[in-house]
């Protein structure tokens, strides 16, 4: 879709967006939304929040931008700070300006320090816009320009993990897969939020040890809070060789992306690839990453996700049981999914939804509900109201 000189994505409802607060957000025209998309996990502390904009204020007053081979005092600080919410052995961090670019260089350094080639997607998921990015995950692999025999797609296991573990086996015992791309759990970044059964993490883990393949984990939905955890990967409690990180990371308020590695994983890949990005980590782009990061930690966000995002599933349940338009509810913290049969017009109850003032995320024939995480209970409420109300009319 091109509207007035933008190419944008003709999935999602058009309209010209004027202003944001909280969990709100109106039109050119001044109307009013509930916000249950947070921008697709990206304003997770709410729109336009004033602490993050303050920071960057302050920021302005010093600089706004280093050389990329000299980092400014802001960048070191946040670096620091995002290693110390993590595990111990991610400790060194690739800069990037987004997810795209985030997984596209973990990809690159899973090939540098094996010496390796294949990378393991799952069919459905998203990583991003590279053509690497959409050959892991999307048919047909034709438009993408790169050898398919590079990528592998799995289906992604909502069921049986043992007969996942047993085709992952499989595949790996070849010994030449650089690396699994994965998100911990659940696939946020669209298609129908698939959950994967316990453990699931873990069995990933578990096998690419066994056969020297890496485990690159993309957070870039799952992390700062939405899934319960201030990550998706303490859900299980496993360590990736890598994770990345975007969106939630800034809440919006600059365009910034991380790679987290293992130290010996980079030292190796940095002899063999150069891992810069001009515009990773402008001074601005930290200042707004480390108070992000700074209030999750301060109030932590992820017990009020875990407890709103039950809250959520609990009402939908009790509401919406025996709908004959809903197939599935179901949800990790605050990432909710409402799958629909296929005979059901979503895009018209879409269009139902926005005309009532609630803004949900579409993919298909599943809803995904992303409000903020700082959503006040009345307001979330009052959108839950006008789902389940739309759905049974
Ligand atoms: N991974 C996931 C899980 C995502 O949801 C997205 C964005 N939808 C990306 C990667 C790509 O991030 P970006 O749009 O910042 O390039």
């Amino acid at each position: 879709m091109i509207k007035k000189h933008i190419v944008s994505d003709s999935s999602q409802i058009y309209f010209d967006f004027g202003k944001a607060e909280g969990s709100f957000i109106w039109d050119r025209n001044g109307k009013k939304f509930i916000d249950f998309t947070s921008g697709w996990n990206v304003t997770n502390l709410g729109w336009e929040n004033p602490e993050i904009k303050e920071a960057i204020a302050k920021q302005l007053n010093e600089n706004v931008y280093s050389p990329f081979w000299a980092p400014d005092e802001i960048k070191e600080k946040y670096a620091q700070e995002l290693v110390a919410a993590l595990p111990e052995e991610l400790n060194t961090i690739v800069r990037a300006t987004g997810g795209s670019e985030a997984n596209e260089e973990a990809i690159k350094i899973a090939r540098a320090f094996t010496d390796r080639t294949k990378i393991i997607g799952f069919k459905n998921s998203y990583h991003g816009q590279t053509a690497e990015e959409l050959a892991l995950v999307y048919e047909p692999r034709k438009i993408m320009g790169s050898a398919p025999k590079e990528y592998i797609q799995m289906d992604f296991p909502e069921k049986d993990l043992s007969e996942f573990a047993k085709n992952l086996e499989e595949i790996l015992k070849g010994n030449d897969i650089a690396a699994i791309i994965a998100e911990a759990g659940i696939v946020t970044g669209g298609g129908q939020t698939s959950i994967a059964p316990e453990e699931f993490l873990k069995t990933i883990r578990e096998l690419t040890e066994k056969y020297g393949t890496l485990l690159i984990l993309d957070e870039v939905g799952t992390g700062f809070s939405r899934c319960g955890q201030l990550f998706g990967m303490e859900i299980e409690g496993v360590v990736p060789d890598m994770a990345t990180f975007a969106k939630g990371i800034s809440n919006g308020a600059a365009a910034i992306g991380a790679v987290a590695i293992k130290e010996e994983i980079t030292k190796k890949a940095a002899k063999q690839s150069v891992l810069i990005s001009t515009f990773g980590w402008t001074a601005l782009a930290c200042a707004a990453a480390l108070k992000t990061l700074e209030i999750h930690r301060r109030d932590r966000i992820w017990e009020k996700a875990q407890a709103d995002g039950e809250y959520i599933l609990e009402v939908l349940n009790k509401e919406l049981d025996g709908n004959s338009k809903v197939k599935t509810i179901r949800g990790v913290g605050m990432e909710i999914g409402v799958l629909f049969n296929d005979d059901v017009d979503v895009k018209a109850l879409n269009q139902k939804l926005f005309d009532a003032g609630l803004l949900v995320a579409i993919d298909a024939n599943n809803f995904q509900l992303m409000p903020p995480l700082t959503i006040e209970r009345e307001v979330l409420n009052e959108g839950l109201d006008i789902f389940v109300s739309t759905i049974k009319e």
